[in-house]
């Protein structure tokens, strides 16, 4: 059994202040959810206070939205792994779709970070996802494939497991679109069989693969409750405390 993970991407969003509002609110409501890993991804400059408020809860993680391949040096304006690692940070997003369209990252250096995360003792979620003309041209799967085989090459069995793959459809990220289950649960299902032949069926049947795309409390359980889908990457709802809680009870009850 894969344990669900529930990941909020805050994106550039939140200051200092406005996150203390959301936690007052937030961890009121989910401080006692021990049924699935819960993971807030706030932007950097807010890491260090969020990770300050998760100190002695034990079920809500921290992760970063990104972080630079090196380990130091002049990369003016980057962060490394250890930076985050620093904070109590658990997690890493890596190669979300509006990285790879508005900052130009490729699957190399989606493979490069997802290394150096590995090292620096973080879990990367790394984010694939076909666009709507790709959908629409038929060609879903040799995107994902092309995605999964370059961002995760050379991971051994070990370094897949501790990998959450987030597949988002670029077409439903922030659109209030949102894949059908079906759909989703066919891109998972090949995703898996992907994972299957890059590694082995046992390791790929422990990889846990969330789906992001316009989740709200109301799509919850459809999505969650599809066989290969272990969790979701939420955006938009989880800028709202009671709406990213809500997303949660409803999964967790599952
Ligand atoms: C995301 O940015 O990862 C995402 C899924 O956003 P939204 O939930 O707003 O579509």
């Amino acid at each position: 059994m894969r344990r669900k993970i529930i990941a909020a991407n805050w994106k550039m969003n939140m200051t200092v202040n406005e996150s203390g509002s959301y936690l007052d609110t937030f961890l009121l409501e989910v401080a006692e959810e021990k049924r699935l890993d819960i993971v807030l991804v706030p932007p950097f400059t807010t890491l260090a206070y969020v990770s300050e408020r998760l100190n002695k809860i034990q079920n809500v993680k921290l992760g970063a939205q990104n972080m630079h391949w090196e380990k130091g040096g002049a990369f003016t304006g980057e962060i490394s792994g250890a930076m985050i690692r620093e904070l109590f940070a658990r997690y890493v997003i890596l190669g979300h779709s509006e990285r790879r369209a508005l900052f130009g990252e490729t699957d190399a250096i989606v493979n490069k970070k997802t290394h150096a995360a590995h090292e620096a003792s973080l879990k990367p979620i790394v984010c694939i996802g076909e666009t709507l003309a790709e959908r629409d041209a038929d060609k879903v799967e040799q995107v994902l494939e092309t995605q999964l085989r370059g961002s995760l090459a050379g991971l051994d069995a070990k370094m897949l497991t501790d990998t959450v793959l987030a597949y988002e459809p670029v077409w439903a990220i922030g659109t209030g679109r949102t894949a059908s289950p079906e759909q989703a649960q066919a891109a998972h299902a090949f995703i898996r069989k992907v994972l299957t032949e890059i590694s082995d069926a046992a390791t790929a049947d422990k990889v846990r693969i969330q789906y992001g795309g316009s989740v709200k409390p109301g799509n919850t359980v459809e999505l969650l409750s599809q066989p290969d889908i272990d969790g979701a990457l939420v955006g938009g709802a989880a800028l709202v405390a009671r709406d990213f809680a809500e997303i949660i009870k409803l999964t967790a009850a599952l």
